[in-house]
């Protein structure tokens, strides 16, 4: 976000001047639910044109926390503005998301749309029969110079709801019936909530948290469910050493979909209704909470530089996603254990989950951190069939370099100090207006371990390449489960993914350096046989038993209608458990304690 030199003036003259503040008028806005059954909301904003002929408003394109151009002005339609009188005002687009209206000198304006509200994601809007999800950044408008820097203001939201919706909930103040937000910012980081909520309250240290359900129905287990949320607050409290806010509110929708974004004071987050039915999928809820939370320290307020004031019309970039994104993911499977919501087996089950997605992703040879979180916005968050080999996650290998890195700092300080050290310390240094560079927060790390880490970090950070394992599990004697002894010969592998479609069997994805690579086999190919013989989707799997690593096998595919020959040469699949953590048998008592004192006793 960036200031006129008017507005400046402005902000100073607010800052000398308090009492003029209540005196400027915000932009209200009124979201109201006609036919709500038809994904669409109305939305009317009354701006203040401080008697200029032209005003600007404008659209986020994207939103914080989500590295994609999104473009949510794509889904306004029939736009128009009048006078507060009726008159009808002129309103022209001047870009893809801004409006420009001629006043007529009238002193404030209407600004009418309608908002398509259909995607189920906790960054895009919905709408229908019976609840609306709102994010900010799809829905709201600001003013802005014409062709020039926002203005930034007061927001008020009122919401007209449909008679069966009983309320609506967000993180944000009420003043007057209307949610207030103090700025854009804080407008755009508060979503709501509209419908039939269930909401369940608790205090920690005095601080009203909620926990709001939509949809919550008679599968989802709202009581138990609010239980656990309590304790991972508790646990992030107390691991971080208070609350930075007034209040917060988890909005969980329950909506069977997924995903979670953080905001200062609430987070969004999506489940499927049977989560709370199955340990395997309520524990992944459970991490998701863990992490949207931890996020109110770490990127709301722990930021990198470059995240804030936002541009929210501009691409960001910075290459410390690995700290946001990857440490946050260390530590939300880990606060749950340590809040005593999984057993050391469930934890150290995820863990290895996570290093078997990394160590069977071809890219974290070729990518490095600091360049996947850079290029977030054309890699990590614009997918294809090519992604495992060519985009490093900053969320896996970044919670991974986060273990990494936590046992090292433990090992050279002799087990005095952490990880945990690390991110307390960078709060409390960098949390203020301005963030962290990499420089900083690689410095705080130094300090932590009492030496130079930097080229330990930049290696693991900067350049692409393995992961050794050793000194982690050396320290907590652990190992990875030995290769269990094969009494059949191993069948066939191909490296490459398939799907079904219109039963035909098509490569979905080819591994890199895998036999299928090797050989020509392509994404989109049909495959059609192997060594003269059909195959079929249901029948794949058990022909390659038929085959065994090493046999020379002639795949007939059908790409764009023309047969083609491939010559391959069958593999041996990566071992599934291979990366499947356990205790050593031979952990001496040292290395028990200093497990049992980073993931508690069960
Ligand atoms: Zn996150």
């Amino acid at each position: 976000m960036k200031y006129s030199a008017a507005n400046r003036a402005i902000v100073f003259a607010m800052m000398l001047l308090p009492t003029l503040m209540n005196a400027a008028e915000p932009i209200r806005h009124t979201i109201r639910f006609p036919n709500p059954e038809t994904n669409y909301a109305e939305v009317e904003a009354t701006v203040q044109t401080d008697g200029q002929p032209v005003i600007e408003l404008m659209m986020a394109v994207w939103t914080p926390g989500s590295y994609l151009v999104r473009d949510y002005s794509g889904k306004v339609e029939s736009e128009h503005a009048e006078a507060a009188d009726g008159t009808p005002l002129t309103v022209r687009k001047s870009k893809k998301n801004r409006w420009a209206i001629e006043t007529g000198g009238a002193a404030e304006v209407r600004f009418s749309y309608r908002l398509y509200c259909r995607e189920m994601s906790v960054r895009s809007n919905w709408v229908e029969a019976d609840f609306a999800i709102i994010v900010g950044a799809a829905t709201f408008l600001a003013r802005a110079e014409p062709g020039g820097a926002l203005i930034d203001s007061q927001h008020e939201v009122r919401l007209e709801l449909p008679e069966n919706w009983a309320a609506s909930h967000s993180a944000l103040p009420v003043a007057d019936n209307a949610y207030a937000a103090a700025n854009f910012d804080e407008l755009l980081d508060s979503p709501i909530l509209a419908g039939n909520l269930a909401q369940y309250d608790f205090e920690v240290d005095g601080v009203p948290h909620s926990l709001v359900n939509l949809g919550e129905g008679s599968v989802w287990d709202g009581p138990k469910s609010a239980v656990d949320v309590e304790k991972i607050t508790r646990a992030e409290i107390e691991f971080w050493g208070g609350t930075p806010y007034k209040n917060y509110s988890f909005l969980n929708a329950i909506t069977e979909s997924g995903g979670g974004l953080e905001h200062k004071n609430s987070t969004l987050v999506m489940a499927n209704r049977w989560a709370t039915s199955t340990r395997e999928n309520y524990l992944k809820w459970l991490y998701l909470i863990s992490h949207e939370f931890f996020h109110a320290w770490n990127v709301k307020r722990l930021r990198p530089v470059e995240l804030g004031p936002f541009d929210y019309e501009t691409e960001v970039y910075t290459t410390s996603l690995w700290v946001v994104e990857g440490l946050t993911s260390y530590y939300d499977p880990l606060i749950v254990r340590r809040a005593g919501l999984s057993t050391t087996e469930e934890y150290l089950k995820e863990l290895s989950r996570e290093i078997t997605v990394l160590e069977t992703a071809p890219a974290r040879l070729t990518h490095g951190l600091s360049d996947s979180s850079f290029d977030a916005w054309i890699k990590y968050y614009r997918r294809s069939e090519n992604t495992a080999n060519s985009v490093v996650s900053y969320y896996g290998k970044g919670a991974l370099v986060g273990l990494l890195l936590d046992v090292h700092i433990r090992k050279l300080t002799n087990d005095q100090k952490s990880l945990d050290d690390v991110m307390r310390s960078a709060y409390e240094r960098y949390s203020g207006e301005t963030g962290y560079t990499q420089a900083q927060f690689r410095q705080v790390v130094n300090d932590v371990a009492g030496q130079d880490v930097g080229s330990w970090i930049a290696e693991r950070v900067d350049e692409p390449g393995e992961l050794n394992y050793d000194e982690f599990l050396e320290w907590f004697g652990l190992r990875f489960a030995p290769a269990k002894e094969q009494k059949e010969p191993a069948p066939a592998w191909l490296g490459f993914d398939t799907r079904q479609q219109e039963g035909r069997l098509h490569v979905a994805k080819v591994q890199r350096d895998g036999p299928g690579y090797a050989g020509g086999v392509n994404a989109e190919d049909e495959l059609l046989a192997i060594n003269g013989y059909r195959v079929t989707p249901e029948g794949l799997a058990d022909r390659l038993k038929a085959f065994h690593p090493g046999d020379q096998l002639s795949l007939l595919v059908s790409r764009r209608e023309q047969i083609v020959s491939l010559a391959v040469t069958a593999g041996e699949a990566p071992g599934e458990d291979r990366w499947k953590l356990e205790a050593d048998p031979g952990a001496t008592e040292a290395q028990k304690a200093r497990l049992a004192a980073w993931l508690g006793t069960d």
